[in-house]
């Protein structure tokens, strides 16, 4: 999960209704490999890897891909690795993506299997991706016999620099493989034993708002029209229940409830960056959409307003401009009608408590590179559930108490190997 900053200053930072064979048999071997695969989550969590150095993890998941007996191709766009299962019977081909890499980080580790890397940490849950990744290998793989079609498995380097992605992409990874469906996890701060998902984007879209005038004077009331433009362009004032964060997530107000206060709004998310010269005034500001349309509506409505008003001569740019060229932050874009199918199938299986429908984004400043792989082929990125209050856990990606309930290791392989076998059978 990519953890967008904009000039360090933001404000927020049942039972089975379907038990067929094939489902109960996921379940036993889940079962029989979970052990296994605590340990390895745990090996990757004692020796991270940041982005773009990802060798030692590497190196691990194709030593076993290749014990599963799936062709494996490495250094892929960096450290990627890629297992192909094939059954060698006609079907559809399904991917799914695993990213791999930890942070540059010295918070120190909430656990007693700790970082032995000095300044690394698994504190976004990529070592539980890719332990998860090789969990849903192993079944599938042992379930081979059963299945048609050809399974890919892309463990992806570099996702935290928003580049691995695009670095497997540019390396020719759909020369490789051509998969009709991608799928792909996040940990999350919902309750181990969850998942949850949503058509379209499941994160707010991120970008930079930039408006630069050419003028040598009436500066100061430049920048003061345009903030209160601005602002009015904002679906919350500053006081609304929309800025609280414990809001987020509650079953009333949060993007859980069909009438979440997250379901439709453009937000500010930052003050506002004033640069001023002799000639060239530049205002930025951190904006979030919950929608693809509000995005696209936000620069024209600006401009007109401009363009109305007695500033319109000294007018010189109305752009996005996250950073590096990058206008906007790519979102994933969850297809529709997969995430229909793929939710009933999961609920069918391990009973609907197991999904957690969202009907909102929260206006946090969190990014995937998975949205580079759902442009070219439709897919769904789910939320896997970690936390336990219970047990004091709390799964919230790049917090400094950031840990995991490892039954969500359990949850995830019997989940998604199910689900895979439900989307090869369609
Ligand atoms: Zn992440
Ligand atoms: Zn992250």
């Amino acid at each position: 999960m990519i953890l967008f900053l904009f000039s360090g200053l933001l404000t927020m930072g049942q039972n089975a209704t379907r038990p067929t064979s094939i489902h109960k048999s996921v379940k036993s071997r889940t079962d029989a490999i979970f052990d296994s695969l605590v340990k390895i989550r745990r090996d990757f969590h004692r020796y991270p890897e940041i982005s773009r150095e990802e060798k030692r993890t590497s190196e691990k998941i194709t030593v076993y891909l290749e014990s599963l007996g799936l062709e494996v191709i490495t250094c892929v766009g960096g450290y990627g690795v890629v297992g192909i299962l094939d059954t060698g019977r006609p079907g559809k081909r399904i991917a799914w993506r695993a990213d791999i890499d930890a942070i540059a980080t010295n918070i120190p580790d909430v656990v007693d299997f700790s970082s032995k890397n000095k300044g690394v940490r698994h504190i976004c849950g990529h070592d539980l991706h890719a332990a998860i990744g090789m969990g849903i290998t192993n079944v599938l793989a042992h379930h081979k016999n059963k299945l048609n079609g050809i399974l890919y498995f892309v463990f992806q380097p570099a996702e935290e620099m928003n580049e691995g992605a695009q670095a497997m992409i540019a390396d020719g990874l759909f020369d490789l493989i051509q998969p009709d469906e991608i799928y792909g996890l996040h940990m999350s701060p919902y309750p181990v034993g969850t998942i949850a998902t949503k058509a379209e984007n499941v994160f707010a879209h991120i970008t930079v708002a930039e408006i630069i005038y050419k003028t040598s004077h009436n500066q100061n009331a430049l920048v003061d029209f345009t903030k209160k433009l601005m602002k009015s362009a904002q679906t919350y004032g500053p006081n609304a229940e929309f800025w609280d964060n414990n809001n987020l997530f509650s079953p009333k107000l949060g993007v859980t409830n069909p009438n979440t206060i997250y379901k439709d709004y453009t937000a500010l998310m930052s003050d506002f960056e004033i640069q001023q010269s002799n000639d060239t005034l530049k205002i930025r500001i951190l904006l979030n959409t919950s929608t693809k349309e509000r995005l696209d509506l936000f620069l024209p409505l600006i401009k007109s307003k401009i363009e109305a008003s007695g500033y319109a001569k000294e007018l010189l740019t109305v752009r996005f401009n996250l950073q590096k060229g990058l206008p906007v932050m790519e979102t994933p874009m969850n297809n529709e009608e997969l995430t229909y199918k793929t939710i009933k199938s999961i609920s069918d299986i391990y009973g609907k408590q197991s999904v957690i429908p969202l009907y909102g984004v929260a206006p946090l400043q969190f990014s995937d590179d998975f949205a580079y792989f759902q442009k070219s082929v439709p897919g769904v990125y789910f939320f896997l559930g970690g936390s336990n209050p219970e047990k004091g856990i709390a799964a919230m990606p790049h917090t400094p108490n950031f840990a995991v309930d490892e039954e969500c290791i359990r949850t995830g392989v019997n989940y998604f190997s199910s689900m895979i076998i439900e989307r090869l059978q369609e």
